[in-house]
This record gives C-alpha cells, sequence and structure tokens, in this order.
C-alpha cells in the first residue's frame, strides 16, 4: 500500500444522507466503515434552491436516532446542513470529503476502491464490504436541443433575484419547475413555462399547484403547455405549440427537467 491508502470492513460511497445512515449502522455493528465522497458532505442538498424548505418534516430526516430540532414545521436546506454536519461530527463518522470513487474492483470480502482526490493523488481503499450510495442527482437530463449551453441557461435553480424585470422561461412541468416559476415571479421576473405535456405532474407538492393555478388564471405567469423547445437564443427560446411555432422572450432559462443518476459505478462491478 502507498501512503493515504486504507483498509476498511465497509467502504461507503457517497456521504448524503442514506451513506451516513449506512456509516451510523456499521459503526454500531462493530464495523471500520470509511465514507469517500466526491464532494463535501451531503453535498445533493448544498445544489437545492437557496430558500427552499423540505417536503419531509425534520423527524422523517434525523439519522443514527440523533434528534434533529428545528423551530419551523419544515426544516430548510442551511437547517439540513447544519444537521447532517452535526451527524458526522456526533457519531465521529470517518468522511473523507473531496476524494472521487473511480472505479471498484474485486468482489465480497476482498474488493478494492480506487479514488482520486482533488490535489490530484490517486488512492485504493482497501474494503470487505462496497455500499454504494450515490443517489439519483448524478447529471442533469438535457433538453439536447442547440443553445441549451449558452451562459444564460441553468439546469439547477438557486433563487430569483437575478431575474428581477427579466424575461425568465422556466421548462419543466415538475414541482421543481412549478416552484422555479412561482418564485421568479415574486422575484419580479416576467414569467413563462414551456412543458410538454398538458398539465404539471401528479407528483407536485400539494399546496404548489393551486398557487401555481391561480397565477397562471390571472395571468401573472403565461403557460405554454403541450410546447416543446427548439432551440435557445441569446435572448428567447423558440418552442412549437399546437397553435404553431413560437419565439418567447427569454433572457434567463431555467430548464427544470429533472436528473438521472450515475450508474457507472455499479455497472463496472456487474450490478444491472
Ligand atoms: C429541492 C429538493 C427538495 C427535496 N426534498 C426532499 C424531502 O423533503 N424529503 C426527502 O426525503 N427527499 C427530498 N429530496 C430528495 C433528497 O435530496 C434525496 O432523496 C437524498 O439526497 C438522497 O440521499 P442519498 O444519500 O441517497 O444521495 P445524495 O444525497 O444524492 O448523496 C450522494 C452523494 O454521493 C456522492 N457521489 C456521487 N458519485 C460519487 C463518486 N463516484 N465518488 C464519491 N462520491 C460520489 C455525491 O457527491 C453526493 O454527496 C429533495 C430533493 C430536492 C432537489
Amino acid at each position: 500500500m502507498t501512503a493515504g491508502d486504507t483498509a476498511a470492513d465497509l467502504l461507503i460511497v457517497g456521504a448524503g444522507p442514506c451513506g451516513l445512515a449506512a456509516a451510523i449502522s456499521a459503526q454500531r455493528a462493530g464495523l471500520r466503515a470509511v465514507v469517500v465522497d466526491a464532494h463535501v458532505v451531503a453535498s445533493t442538498i448544498t445544489h437545492y434552491p437557496t430558500y427552499v424548505r423540505f417536503f419531509s418534516t425534520a423527524e422523517k430526516l434525523s439519522l443514527g436516532g440523533m434528534p434533529f430540532v428545528v423551530a419551523a414545521e419544515k426544516p430548510s436546506r442551511r437547517d439540513a446542513l447544519a444537521y447532517y454536519r452535526a451527524v458526522v461530527e456526533h457519531f465521529g463518522l470517518e468522511v473523507r470529503q473531496y476524494e472521487r470513487v473511480r472505479a471498484i474492483e474485486g468482489a465480497q470480502g476482498a474488493f478494492q476502491v480506487h479514488t482520486h482526490t482533488r490535489a490530484g493523488d490517486e488512492r485504493v481503499i482497501r474494503a470487505g464490504a462496497v455500499v454504494v450510495a450515490t443517489g439519483y442527482f448524478g447529471s442533469p437530463n438535457k433538453l439536447g436541443v442547440p443553445g441549451e449551453g449558452l451562459p444564460h441557461v441553468a439546469h439547477e435553480y438557486r433563487e430569483g433575484h437575478e431575474a428581477f424585470q427579466q424575461d425568465a422561461v422556466v421548462v419543466g412541468g415538475g414541482n421543481s419547475a412549478a416552484e422555479a416559476a412561482l418564485d421568479l415571479w415574486r422575484s419580479g421576473a416576467r414569467v413563462t413555462l414551456v412543458h410538454f405535456g398538458p398539465t404539471f405532474d401528479k407528483r407536485i407538492k400539494p399546496w404548489v399547484l393551486p398557487d401555481f393555478e391561480n397565477r397562471a388564471r390571472e395571468g401573472s405567469i403565461a403557460v405554454r403547455w403541450n410546447a416543446r423547445v427548439v432551440d435557445i437564443e441569446p435572448g428567447a427560446v423558440r418552442v412549437t405549440t399546437p397553435a404553431g411555432e413560437e419565439r418567447v422572450l427569454a433572457s434567463l432559462v431555467y430548464v427544470m427537467t429533472g436528473f438521472a443518476p450515475n450508474l457507472t459505478l455499479l455497472r463496472d462491478v456487474g450490478v444491472t
């Protein structure tokens, strides 16, 4: 072994809530568990909209029986980040951040996990067992249209201030799209929502739907249902609708079409 190489009973890939929960359980079973994350602890949550509140209550998000207490009805993104940091410290979990797992080799009882640190070091962790807890936010689902890579196009939503008095187009029909459109409108943007379906997904949060429907009905937010994006230009989005082609003004475009998990590590070890 070279410097930085490690041996563990259990190697956990991903320091999100599931990876941390696995580490706590392993620790309680008397195992040495090492958690490796390509970014920071709970990095997926760092990508949430800045002011979002969880759908789940704090109790449902808590780990290892450690109380997660917040004053509001639902925890904020910031509450959750503080809680998961505290979990790592409280349980003394061995978490290696900014170290990406590149490959898993071997088999039950004798895995070799190859990692790459941010400083450029290549490491090997030998582990009896491996848990892959890399979540399902691997990469955004792209529209695959010309102009999607332009600088005014985002695949994540943070907050609406940047769109004050701007034309903004939100693409998507899920909860993230609806919440982004509402937040943009409340931040003073002129918002058009474009979705290829005839209405929103069924899984939209129950309190978000009437809010959006009322804004659409009163004309505060424009909506193009059954509309597909053809391409994105610096100042507009071209869409096809049942009524024909249309150029919708947009100095900012938010593509809220979900994420796909990265399954490469699992496929490499034969998990299908
Ligand atoms: C806006 C928003 C609100 C949400 N609200 C809720 C809610 O109210 N309740 C709820 O239950 N869920 C909610 N979710 C979903 C929730 O975030 C996920 O279910 C949860 O993060 C999944 O946890 P996880 O540990 O499986 O994966 P993640 O939290 O995605 O963690 C995976 C980790 O793996 C790391 N990783 C990936 N690949 C590698 C690699 N090759 N090497 C090393 N590390 C790697 C990543 O950096 C990441 O830190 C919400 C999601 C969003 C976007």
